[in-house]
């Protein structure tokens, strides 16, 4: 049996992934479930699936938990905080750590998974996309497997050659070009950007996720993430990755070749099949979603991305370029102002602007270790808050 960790259990992620565990029963252990503050819903998957250990971020839902289940005489381990987090990602019984946990929250646990040899499933591209050089240098060093989950990368890994382990050159590739569907804002006229509220953005045309990921998806900075990401997943140059728009989010990606071959891999848009890619790699698993039906799809469309229209893609290819710790900055004003916005205290159109404004200010610094990278992310989250406080102000005033 191979033991699982899933961290951010109650998530969009983490519940597919325990749907897609389930099937496989015979195959899969889930050991420990992570979740902020849903106390209820970590209780009802822990009745359901009985694992060693849950974690809660915060002591008082800890508490909670424990109580709830030691009402109903089930003997799960209840762990809280950083700390419990990062024990689960490394015991020895568990094999596998799901990282799908929201932003920088996941960071730590999800590089204490890698430093600790399991094969890491990456959901969490905000790990990623803070500590790309550590990150990718810790999983080589301990012998980590790094299997994207990420739908795009998950595509992109599948269409690489075997021997792409070591960058792009000399593996024939010439280019990734990696898909994206343009959100729910793709034809929305740009005047109407102010007004747009959170329930409009975050329902996405053609997948279903936490709030985070969806606004992401509306300004296209999951996108910019996701290039990023792509960077350091398969050691490429910004310039080597296309973004291309394709509404229908039949491609999940593809790659290209010098010879002219491009390679795509398609499915119906459900996290299951990347999920259960990662989970049974090399071999293929059942994953519960159905076959793609070509004949209803009828038609895959493809557009060049309006960098004017989406500021945060241009953000995120300028972040990465710069390099060291301006992708961390980035990622931690993105976080603060989503939620600002989540919060009905942002425009929807004014989040690249405090993104932009707080990497003008803060400056960066070498991404050499992890300590320079958590000190960016905090100077960056003040910066931030403090713009939009003064937005909030001057819109008041
Ligand atoms: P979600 O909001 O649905 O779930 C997030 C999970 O993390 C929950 O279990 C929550 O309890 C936990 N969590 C939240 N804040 C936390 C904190 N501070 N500390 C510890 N745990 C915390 O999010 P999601 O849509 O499942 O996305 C999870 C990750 O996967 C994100 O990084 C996202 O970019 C990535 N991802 C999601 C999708 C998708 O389809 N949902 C696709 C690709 C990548
Ligand atoms: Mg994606």
């Amino acid at each position: 049996m191979i033991g699982i960790a899933v961290l951010g259990a109650t998530g969009s992620i983490g519940t597919s992934t325990l749907e897609v565990i389930k099937r496989h029963g015979a195959r899969f252990r889930p050991i420990a479930l992570t979740a902020n503050r849903q106390v209820e819903r970590l209780f009802e998957q822990c009745i359901e699936y009985r694992p060693e250990y849950a974690v809660m971020v915060d002591d008082d839902s800890a508490q909670r938990l424990h109580e709830r289940l030691k009402q109903v005489g089930i003997g799960v381990e209840v762990l809280s905080g950083l700390d419990g987090l990062k024990q689960v990602a490394t015991l020895p019984q568990v094999d596998y750590v799901m990282a799908a946990i929201v932003g920088a929250a996941g960071l730590e646990p999800t590089l204490a998974a890698a430093s600790a040899g399991k094969r890491v499933l990456l959901a969490n591209k905000e790990a990623l996309v803070m500590s790309g050089r550590i990150f990718m240098d810790t999983v080589r060093e301990s012998g980590a497997e790094l299997l994207p989950v990420d739908s795009e990368h998950n595509a992109i890994y599948q269409c690489m050659p075997a021997d792409a382990g070591n960058g792009l050159a000399g593996t024939g590739v010439s280019r990734i070009l990696l898909t994206a569907s343009g959100g729910p804002f793709r034809a929305t006229p740009l005047k109407q950007f102010a007004d747009i509220t959170p329930e409009q953005a975050c329902s996405h045309p053609n997948w279903v996720m936490g709030r985070k990921i969806s606004v992401d998806s509306a300004t296209m900075m999951n996108k910019g993430l996701e290039v990023i990401e792509a960077c350091w997943l398969f050691d490429a140059k910004p310039e080597q990755i296309q973004v291309v728009l394709h509404p229908q989010s039949v491609i999940h990606s593809m790659v290209q070749y010098t010879d002219g071959s491009v390679l795509a891999q398609l499915g119906n848009p459900d996290m299951r099949t990347p999920i259960a890619h990662a989970l049974a790699w090399p071999e293929r698993i059942d994953s519960g979603v159905q076959a793609l039906d070509l004949f209803a799809v009828a038609r895959l469309d493809f557009e060049a991305p309006d960098f004017s229209r989406f500021p945060c893609l241009r953000l995120a290819y300028e972040a990465i370029e710069a390099g060291g710790t301006c992708p961390a900055i980035l990622n931690a004003a993105n976080e603060v102002a989503v939620q600002a916005f989540l919060d009905r205290r942002l425009g929807f159109g004014a989040i690249p602007d405090v993104i932009e404004a707080t990497l003008g200010h803060v400056s960066s610094s070498p991404a050499d270790t992890l300590t320079a990278i958590l000190d960016d992310d905090t100077a960056a989250r003040e910066q931030a808050m403090q713009l939009i406080n003064r937005k909030e102000g001057q819109s008041r005033a």
